[in-house]
C-alpha cells in the first residue's frame, strides 16, 4: 500500500490568450475544475497506475470539500485519513496563456490548518510500504510524516516543490529515501545548475535521487550504480502541470511491482508522457493499460 501526506486543491484553470495585468478584466477561451494540490495529484496518479492508495490531508467542510472527497474516491484512492475541517478548501486559480505560460493564485485554505499529525494518521503511514509527500504543508507535517514512516522501516519519497526559500534541513533529508526534484530545485538544494553535478552533490544527503528534466526526461543516481539517463517520450505537450506527480505515482508503482530501475523509469516516463497532452494536473493521468501501451512503443 502507498500513502500519500500533501495537498488537496480545487484547481480552476482558464484558458486565455494574454493573461490580464492589474486593473484589465479578458475573456477566456475555455475553463476547467480539477483535482489539484501535490498531494491529491500524486495520489491519483499512483492509483491510475495501478496502486493501491489512501491519502492524508485536510479539504474544508465547503462545497468543494465534498466534490474533491468524492473525485478522489472515483479515482480508487483511499479516502477514511482524510480530514474535514470546518473552513475553506483549498483553491488554485490558474491562467493559462496560448504560450502555454500560466500564471497561479494558491489560497492553502485547509491544507493550512494541517500542522502535525494525529497518531492515528502517523499509524496509517507506518502501516503502509511507500510513503509519498511533497512541500506544498507545512514543514511540520512533512517532518512528522517522514519521521512516522521512516520510524516504521517504510520507504519514502520526497518531490520537493514547491521550489524552498528556505533549504531543507538534513534533519529532514535524513529521512528520505529517494528525492524527485526537477533541475530548478535541484540547482536551489545545491547551487549547481548542471544536473549530474547536483545528483551526486545530492546524494551526499539521501541515497537515490530522480531529477526530472522536462521534455529532456530524467537523471537517476543512486549509491550502487552509474548515472542513468532515460529520455522522455517524444510527445506534443499541451499541458505539462502534473508531469512529474504522474511521474512520481507510477515510478512507485513500478518498483513496488518489483521493476527493477530502468524499466520503472521508462514506465514513469511514458505515464507522464500521456498525462502532458491532456489539460489540467490530474484530469489527463493515464491508467495502467495506457501506460503500457505506450511503454510497449
Ligand atoms: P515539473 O513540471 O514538476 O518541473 P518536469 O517538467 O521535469 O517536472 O516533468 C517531469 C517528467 O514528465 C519528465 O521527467 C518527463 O518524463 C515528463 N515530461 C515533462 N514534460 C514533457 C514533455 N514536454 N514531453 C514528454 N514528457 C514530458
Amino acid at each position: 500500500r502507498i500513502s500519500v501526506c500533501g495537498s488537496i486543491n480545487m484547481d480552476h484553470v482558464s484558458y486565455v490568450r494574454v493573461a490580464p495585468g492589474a486593473g484589465e478584466t479578458v475573456v477566456g477561451q475555455g475553463f476547467h475544475e480539477s483535482v489539484g494540490g501535490k498531494g491529491a495529484s500524486q495520489a491519483v496518479a499512483a492509483a491510475r497506475a495501478g496502486g493501491s492508495v489512501e491519502i492524508i490531508g485536510a479539504v474544508g467542510d465547503d462545497t468543494y470539500g465534498l466534490l474533491l472527497r468524492s473525485s478522489l474516491m472515483d479515482a480508487a484512492v483511499g479516502t477514511s485519513g482524510l480530514r474535514s475541517i470546518a473552513g475553506r478548501t483549498g483553491m488554485a486559480h490558474i491562467v493559462v496563456d496560448d504560450q502555454g505560460e500560466n500564471a497561479v493564485v494558491v489560497v492553502p485554505g485547509a491544507n493550512a490548518s494541517m500542522t502535525g499529525l494525529t497518531k492515528v494518521e502517523e499509524q496509517r503511514i507506518a502501516l503502509s510500504d511507500v510513503f509519498l509527500t511533497q512541500l506544498e504543508l507545512p514543514m511540520t507535517v512533512v517532518e512528522a510524516g517522514l519521521r512516522a514512516a521512516r520510524g516504521a522501516g517504510v520507504k519514502t519519497v520526497l518531490t520537493p516543490a514547491p521550489v524552498l526559500t528556505a533549504p531543507l534541513t538534513q534533519t529532514v533529508l535524513d529521512y528520505v529515501d529517494v528525492l524527485v526534484p526537477n533541475i530548478h530545485e535541484a540547482e536551489v538544494l545545491t547551487g549547481e545548475p548542471y544536473p549530474l553535478k547536483a545528483a551526486h552533490a545530492l546524494l551526499d544527503a539521501v541515497p537515490e535521487v530522480v531529477i526530472t528534466l522536462g521534455a529532456d526526461g530524467c537523471l537517476h543516481l543512486d549509491r550502487e550504480g552509474l548515472p542513468l539517463w532515460i529520455p522522455a517520450f517524444n510527445v506534443a505537450a499541451k499541458d505539462t502541470s502534473g508531469a512529474r506527480d504522474t511521474f512520481v505515482g507510477a515510478f512507485t508503482v513500478a518498483r513496488m511491482a518489483g521493476r527493477s530501475v530502468v524499466p520503472a523509469l521508462r514506465w514513469a516516463s511514458a505515464a507522464a508522457a500521456i498525462a502532458v497532452q491532456g489539460q489540467g494536473a490530474t484530469n489527463a493521468m493515464p491508467h495502467r493499460a495506457e501506460i503500457d501501451r505506450l511503454f510497449a512503443g
